[in-house]
């Protein structure tokens, strides 16, 4: 561990921390827009700068190295000018869409704007002029509110080891974009989404559906597999208008595109809300209450077992079950009817 003082606390971090890990240990708030703890320090954005005793100027906290000693102020006014200038010149360049775009309450840009009170940038220049790119059926790019963090290249690139997506250009030409400008073509897992700290990229799923009000979320867990990701769907009366994931779960807010997008089968009119039982031989499969459906089963099962044995039955569980699930669906089969035939789909 090591010892340092940040805005005049005395604060232990672990060795290696940087200077704003140890700040939010201390649950010091520094501002970012290109920081992700999941993630390498890029100190892309300069939002974090903190004066050290001993450097003349500012440096930025997320790739600083904590070092014993250290006497850190994350907080003056010089500081805090410089920050607002920072977003200032970010907002010279940005659409002013705040009332329309899909990430309006959820923006950090939008936030930080609040934060310092900014109504308008005094800096006045060129505007970078990007349409709306929706061509896959998943992610909606708005590239002229990029603010160039540089997350969802990292995420793609360090966390999903794709690297389907890059910067092309420099400076004010500066894009993110597919290589070649091509269209999009990777696995869509969405995790370029998730970090992105305003409406650059979003899910063309949420366009037009409620924001936020009106909408409640519900902790949960995803039935696609059985590494059961945290989800938290957002949901506006009976309807799945977004999914999500807390980061601070075993999947780290990382999904899958299933996970991510495959949600709208849920509100779909052809899902089944009944068992289904086929009375007569060729017959059609009509629709039953679930006791005539399980009495049926058990009658069933109970007179296969009578004729030929517990093991003339087997079962099939599935790796799209959770670990709960398919332990209860073993003991039913060996506590319950008798047998050790049991199996599941992931288990070729
Ligand atoms: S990205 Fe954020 S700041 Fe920009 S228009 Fe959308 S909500 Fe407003
Ligand atoms: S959806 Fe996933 S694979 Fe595609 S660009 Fe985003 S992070 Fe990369
Ligand atoms: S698209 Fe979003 S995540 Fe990617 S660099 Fe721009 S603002 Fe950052």
């Amino acid at each position: 561990m090591i010892s340092l003082t940040i805005d005049e606390k005395k604060i232990e971090a672990p060795d290696g921390a940087t200077v704003l890990e140890a700040a939010r240990l201390a649950k010091i708030d520094i501002p970012t827009l290109c920081h992700d703890p999941r993630m390498k320090p890029h100190g892309a954005c300069r939002l974090c700068i903190v004066d050290i005793a001993g450097l003349p100027r500012p440096v930025t906290s997320c790739t600083t190295p904590a070092t014993e000693g250290m006497v850190v102020t994350t907080v003056s006014p010089r500081l805090e000018r410089l920050r607002k200038t920072t977003v200032e010149l970010l907002l010279s360049d940005h659409p002013n869409d705040c009332m329309v775009c899909i990430k309006a309450g959820d923006c950090t840009l939008q936030e930080l704007a609040y934060k310092y009170a900014i109504r308008e940038s005094r800096f006045k220049g060129a505007v970078r002029q990007h349409n709306r790119v929706d061509n896959n059926p998943f992610i909606m790019r708005e590239q002229d509110k990029c603010v160039l963090c540089g997350l969802c290249v990292r995420v793609c690139d360090e966390v999903m080891g794709v690297g389907a997506i890059g910067y092309a250009n420099r400076g004010f030409e500066s894009d993110i974009c597919p290589p070649f400008k091509n269209e999009l073509n990777c696995e869509f897992c969405g995790q370029c989404v998730s970090v992105c700290p305003t409406g650059a990229l979003s899910a063309k799923m949420w366009a037009g559906q409620p924001r936020l009000e009106g909408v409640n979320t519900t902790e949960t867990t995803c039935t696609y597999c059985g590494c059961g990701c945290n989800l938290t769907l957002h949901n506006h009366g009976n309807k799945i208008v977004k999914i999500t994931s807390r980061s601070d779960n075993h999947n780290r807010g990382w999904l899958c595109v299933k996970g991510r997008f495959g949600y709208e089968f849920i509100n779909s009119p052809d899902r089944l809300t009944t068992p289904l039982i086929r009375r007569e031989k060729g017959g059609k499969l009509e629709p039953a209450s679930w006791d005539e459906a399980l009495g049926l089963v058990v009658a069933k099962m109970s007179a296969i077992k009578k004729e030929h044995g517990a093991d003339a039955i087997g079962g099939l569980a599935s790796a799209r079950c959770t670990n709960e699930e398919n332990y209860l669906f073993q003991k039913l089969m060996r506590a319950g009817i008798g047998t050790n035939n049991v199996d599941h789909c992931a288990r070729y």
